[in-house]
């Protein structure tokens, strides 16, 4: 047993469908732009350039249900919803015909953004951690085991912000499917059991505010809502 200094922190995890047990989540890899109709919306070419990535810390993972006080240092919180893949088992230099074989199951999720910051760092050359990966920004639904899903490879994907339609597309759409993801991220990291994927947004992105309400879905794997609640205004710390 190793000892530590102080209390380990907590492991973050998501939960699994009709089960007690939970996800142990060790990594968040997040894709860029892999609906064509959202490149467009965000002034960029959709050409299949490959894909690229940008990570989440794993404690940014929240159920659904949650209210998530409305994040510091913005005034353009934007939703994505997502496609989410969880890693369970190893992947080092996978081809992607055998890439599905290596995921424990799917949810979805939403990427919450601090736009504002993400275009400023993006038209800098900036890293986009300060826009992508604050506190609470990876809210995910339960996950749906391979064994009961299968690979959902098409179907309705879609969020809500208070009721109203803002993104309505089908997974089908992605520019760089689930094996292709895998494989590529496979070249430059150890994939292992505990990593999730978050697969891109399609079209429709936009901000929301405090007391918004936001549900989406995907068929077959379920549905997600969350709050957006007042901004935190306790001083943690002396
Ligand atoms: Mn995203």
């Amino acid at each position: 047993m190793t000892d530590y200094v102080l209390t380990p922190p907590a492991r973050p995890s998501v939960a699994v469908d009709g089960e007690s047990a939970r996800f142990p989540v060790r990594r968040i890899f997040c894709v860029g732009r892999n609906y064509a109709a959202h490149a467009r919306e965000m002034g960029k070419d959709p050409d299949r350039e490959p894909p690229f990535f940008f990570t989440k810390p794993a404690d940014a993972v929240v159920d659904t249900g949650a209210v998530i006080p409305y994040p510091p240092e913005t005034s353009n919180l934007h939703y994505e919803i997502e496609l989410v893949v969880a890693m369970g088992k190893e992947a080092f230099d996978v081809p992607a015909e055998d890439a599905l074989s290596l995921v424990y199951g799917y949810a979805v999720g939403i990427d919450l953004t601090r736009r504002d910051l993400q275009l400023a760092a993006r038209d800098k050359g900036r890293p986009w951690d300060w826009g992508k990966a604050f506190d609470l920004s990876a809210p995910c639904a339960p996950l749906h085991p391979v064994q009961r899903v299968g690979h959902p490879s098409s179907g309705r994907i879609w969020l809500a912000a208070n009721g109203s339609i803002k993104q309505d597309a089908d997974i089908a759409d992605l520019i760089w499917p689930v094996p292709d993801i895998i494989s590529i991220l496979s070249r430059s990291v150890r994939l292992t059991p505990g990593d999730l994927i978050m697969t891109g947004t399609p079209a429709g992105v936009g901000p929301i505010v405090a007391s918004d309400v936001v549900t989406g879905g995907i068929d077959r794997l379920g549905e997600i809502k969350i709050e957006i609640g007042d901004p935190t205004s306790r001083r943690v710390g002396t």
